[in-house]
């Protein structure tokens, strides 16, 4: 790294949308600097991040695009059905990937095997400097151009600065973008367990009272053990939460709440909680800065669909600003905005109104749900609106 450097855009942060940007802008021949406080040996660790995600088929591109899907995808686990309970009942609605002329639906893969693959990546990528572990003291901007300031006193220049440092976004913080939200009162448990039987890529998704409880296919371990990782979500004011029950009880309720045809199922992963809530900036543009990911938007993850909403920003402002004179030009940040609010407040909507309807226990709302739930199974348009959605395809 030199002193003063100048590039085309500055990012901060350094999460897995971050660094797919990065990689995309970089491809186009843009000259870029990702800045992360975090060290990317730690983030690459199961301690930093035990998560899986769920990569819709339209994030693959973008993980193509970054040059990264084929090293990795022969970890990611195939979705090819999912199956939607309500509170432990039967099967109420299917959907099979067969149904729709594909393969799969999407994949599992585990976080920490993304950010492996990104850092390795960005490490080789030409016009792209990846400054971690760093902090960024202070930012200026004029009207031809922003100045970042590290904590190691270097000063880097850019056309445009992008703020990807996540929902606690200082850069947000700093621009005074203000965000609208709230808290949901309720958590995600998160780990990974091993089960007797091959799960058949089965996604399994159970509405219970507390919050869906879903379970997500990953590929069988080095010695051919069959693995989920499992999506735990629960009101924070539960007395008896999953998270402070002894071990045995745990697995008592784990297997309770697996269907039988997994065999018996045990914990292989230290379990981790996240607080749940919406975020959503009040704008995500500023005189020559553009905010991404889950610095714009955090939403809930009923529907797995977070980091497929910034990989789908990244997308646009890649076709945005790969040709342009000018990153920071005003016109293209309005579009950017245009076009990503729209998709980004239709996801806000949905993922709110389905934890609302899917969390709760009246008995009206449970009736209705199951009717509804049944009806989308006999609606071969409907089902297949929602297959199309989960694969983050439109219509
Ligand atoms: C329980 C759970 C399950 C989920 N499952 C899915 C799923 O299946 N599919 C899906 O698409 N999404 C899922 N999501 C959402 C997804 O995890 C997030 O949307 C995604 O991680 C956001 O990525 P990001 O790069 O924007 O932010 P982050 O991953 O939060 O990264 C932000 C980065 O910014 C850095 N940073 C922060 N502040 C600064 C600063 N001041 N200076 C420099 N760097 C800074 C941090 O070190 C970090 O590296 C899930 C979320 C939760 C909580």
């Amino acid at each position: 790294m030199t002193n003063n450097r100048t590039y085309d855009v500055i990012i901060i942060g350094g999460g897995m949308a971050v660094l797919s940007l990065a990689l995309c802008l970089a491809k186009e021949g843009k000259s870029v600097a990702c800045i992360d406080r975090d060290d990317p040996q730690v983030q690459a660790t199961a301690k930093f991040d035990g998560r899986t995600i769920a990569v819709s088929a339209g994030s693959a591109e973008v993980l193509k695009k970054a040059g990264i899907w084929e090293g990795i995808k022969e970890k990611a686990c195939p979705i090819r059905q999912i199956n939607i309970t309500d509170g432990g009942s039967p099967t109420l609605l299917e959907f099979l990937s067969e149904d729709i002329g594909d393969e799969s639906f999407g994949h599992i893969i585990e976080n920490r095997i993304v950010r492996t693959a990104l850092f390795a990546a960005a490490a080789k990528q030409k016009n792209l400097d990846h400054i971690a572990p760093q902090s960024v003291t202070d930012f200026k901007i004029s009207d031809e151009t922003v100045t970042v300031t590290l904590a190691d006193g270097k000063t880097l220049c850019a056309q445009l600065l992008v703020g990807a440092d996540g929902r606690g976004s200082w850069v947000r913080e700093q621009a005074y973008i203000r965000t609208r939200g709230w808290e949901y009162n309720q958590h995600a448990l998160i780990c990974t367990v091993q089960h007797e039987n091959p799960h058949n890529n089965i996604a399994l998704e159970d509405f219970r009272p507390s919050g869906p409880f879903a379970v997500l296919p990953m590929t069988d371990d080095e010695n051919g053990n069959h693995r989920s990782s499992i999506v735990w979500t629960e009101h924070t004011s539960k007395r008896r939460s999953a998270a402070r029950i002894s071990e045995e009880d745990f697995h008592k309720k784990l297997n309770d709440y697996f269907p039988d045809f997994y065999g018996s199922v045990k914990k292989i992963s230290p379990l981790q909680t996240y607080p749940l809530g919406l975020i959503h900036a009040e704008k995500y543009i500023s005189q020559r800065l553009v905010l991404i990911s889950d610095a714009a938007h955090g939403i809930h993850p009923i529907a797995g669909q977070g980091l497929n909403l910034g990989l789908r920003d990244i997308l646009k402002l890649t076709e945005l600003l790969k040709d342009a004179e000018d990153c920071g030009a005003p016109a293209l940040l309005e579009e950017y905005q245009r076009a990503r609010r729209i998709d980004n407040m239709a996801m806000i909507f949905a993922t709110d109104s389905l934890n609302k309807l899917f969390s709760n226990d009246l008995l009206p709302v449970r009736m209705a749900r199951r009717f509804g739930l049944k009806a989308v199974g006999k609606l071969p348009f409907a089902k297949k609106f929602f297959m199309k959605q989960a694969m983050g395809l439109r219509g």
